[in-house]
């Protein structure tokens, strides 16, 4: 489970990637449901077994310039919305790009203990999944923040908001 910080900025076109992530068809799609369309030519023509028994979906394609997600697990989402002082019970909003980058330096400029946290032992009950907590690396918090940071000040200046979810 993940959260993942993305500007809200609409695709201009939808592309049928291979299962494996390799885009063979380069053919771009006006929209979504012309994409879907195409999906049955696409895993006849494209030749990787992958697509047939995984399946293909379509990519959004977004405008050229527009800056990475920022993609964090639910505990350090949570750890992050704690830090900017947002919601950590949901793991999902919208801010103006703008409001989210006073946030992130707010946070950056006020400090905080970034020497991060052990892993702790697979818990596991008999017919349950495993959860394993993997830790937090110290320089984690300022890290990420700083992706957020980028993320949130392109928003701000292209007057778009970002979304989290
Ligand atoms: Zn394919």
């Amino acid at each position: 489970m993940s959260v993942t910080f993305s500007a809200l900025v609409a695709p201009i076109a939808f592309v049928n990637v291979c299962a494996d992530g390799e885009e063979r068809i380069p053919v771009r799609h006006e929209t979504y449901p012309q994409a879907r369309a195409a999906l049955p030519a696409h895993t006849q023509t494209c030749g990787q077994e992958d697509c047939a028994v995984y399946g293909v979906y379509p990519h959004p394609v977004y405008p050229e310039g527009t800056p990475e997600e920022v993609n964090v697990s639910n505990a350090n989402a949570r750890y992050l919305l704690g830090l900017l002082g947002l919601d950590t019970e949901d793991l999902c909003g919208t801010l103006p790009g703008a409001d989210l980058a006073r946030l992130v330096l707010r946070a950056l400029n006020r400090g905080f203990d970034d020497t991060g946290m052990g892993a702790s032992a697979p818990l596991r009950e008999a017919g349950r999944a495993q959860f394993i907590d993997c830790g937090r690396p110290a320089g984690y918090g300022r890290a990420r923040l700083e992706e957020l940071q980028q993320l949130a000040l392109w928003a701000s200046t292209n007057d778009k908001e970002i979304t989290w979810g």
